[in-house]
């Protein structure tokens, strides 16, 4: 049995970096904080980086109840 490499992503990654809509640049451990429901058509997904996040006390979607 060979060792098992890191063959997949999991889903939530640390520090998955990505777009951070807050300060419009690519940050780490960015999240959805915000969804906003459009009347029609997808809504926009807002997400932060950590610092943003720690910065302006955003809470990551996912964890809001
Ligand atoms: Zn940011």
């Amino acid at each position: 049995m060979p060792e098992t490499t890191q063959a997949e992503t999991p889903p939530t990654s640390p520090t998955a970096s990505g777009w951070c809509h807050w300060h419009k640049g690519v940050g780490e451990d960015v999240r959805v904080t915000q969804v906003v429901e459009a009347g029609s058509g997808p809504g926009a997904k807002l997400s932060a980086c950590a610092r943003c996040r720690a910065r302006r006390n955003l809470v990551p979607f996912a964890d809001q109840p």
